[in-house]
C-alpha cells in the first residue's frame, strides 16, 4: 500500500535493526485518515472470505481492525491481556512479545467467538508470529474458522509470517518490510 509505506519512510524511526517505531501515525498518536485507507484496503483484500467477526489484541490491533470492521460492516473482538474479573467464561492462549520480552495470556470471553464463525485476525506489526498463533488457538478453541490475516506490517526477516503461510494461513500485509539496516527501511517491493 504505497500511502502507508510513504508514511513509514516520512515518519517511521528505526530503534534497532529489529524494531521499527511507528508512534506518530499507528502506536501512540493514530492518523484516523491513514487507518480508514488501511481499513478500506484490508476489506478489499478480504472480501472474498465473507468473514463474519475480526479479531485483533489490544491496544494496537483495535485501530486497524476497527477501520477494517467498519469497511465490513461486521463486528471487531480484541483480545485482553489480562482477564477482567467480571470475565468468566474465556478462551486463553500464551503468547511472547518480543518488544516488551514478557510473557503472558490473552483471553477472550466465550460469548463471542462462536463455533461456525468465520474470524479475519487484523494486527499491527508481524514479526515472529507469536501475536498471530496465539489468535490462531483462541478461534479453533472456539469452533470457529480463521479465513486470514491482516497485519499493516510485516517485518519479515523475522520469519513469522513465512512460518505461518506454511501453515496455510493466508496472509495480507499493507508493508512488507525486508530489511532495518544502517537506518534505512527497505521493502520487499
Ligand atoms: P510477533 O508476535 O509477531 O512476534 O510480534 C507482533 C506484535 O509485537 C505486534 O502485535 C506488535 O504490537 C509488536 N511488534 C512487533 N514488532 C514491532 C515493531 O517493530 N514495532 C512495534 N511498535 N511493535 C512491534
Amino acid at each position: 500500500m504505497e500511502l502507508l509505506k510513504q508514511r513509514i519512510l516520512r515518519d517511521g524511526k528505526i530503534l534497532s535493526k529489529d524494531i521499527l517505531k511507528v508512534d506518530n501515525l499507528i502506536n501512540h498518536q493514530i492518523d484516523p485518515q491513514l487507518m480508514m485507507a488501511i481499513g478500506v484496503e484490508f476489506a478489499r483484500r478480504f472480501a472474498y472470505t465473507r468473514a463474519n467477526k475480526i479479531l485483533t489484541i489490544e491496544a494496537s490491533g483495535i485501530a486497524p481492525a476497527l477501520m477494517t470492521g467498519y469497511c465490513m460492516g461486521i463486528p471487531v473482538i480484541f483480545a485482553k491481556k489480562s482477564q477482567p474479573s467480571t470475565m468468566q467464561n474465556v478462551l486463553s492462549s500464551p503468547i511472547h512479545s518480543f518488544t516488551r520480552d514478557k510473557d503472558y495470556t490473552i483471553v477472550v470471553s466465550t460469548e463471542y467467538l462462536r463455533p461456525g464463525d468465520k474470524v479475519l485476525c487484523i494486527d499491527d506489526f508481524l514479526a515472529y508470529g507469536s501475536a498471530a498463533q496465539a489468535m490462531d488457538n483462541i478461534i479453533k478453541q472456539a469452533g470457529a474458522t480463521s479465513v486470514g490475516l491482516g497485519v499493516v506490517i510485516e517485518k519479515k526477516f523475522q520469519g513469522g509470517g513465512d512460518k505461518l503461510r506454511e501453515q496455510g494461513i493466508h496472509i495480507e500485509s499493507l508493508a512488507c518490510i525486508e530489511e532495518l539496516a544502517d537506518g534505512k527501511i527497505t521493502f520487499t517491493d
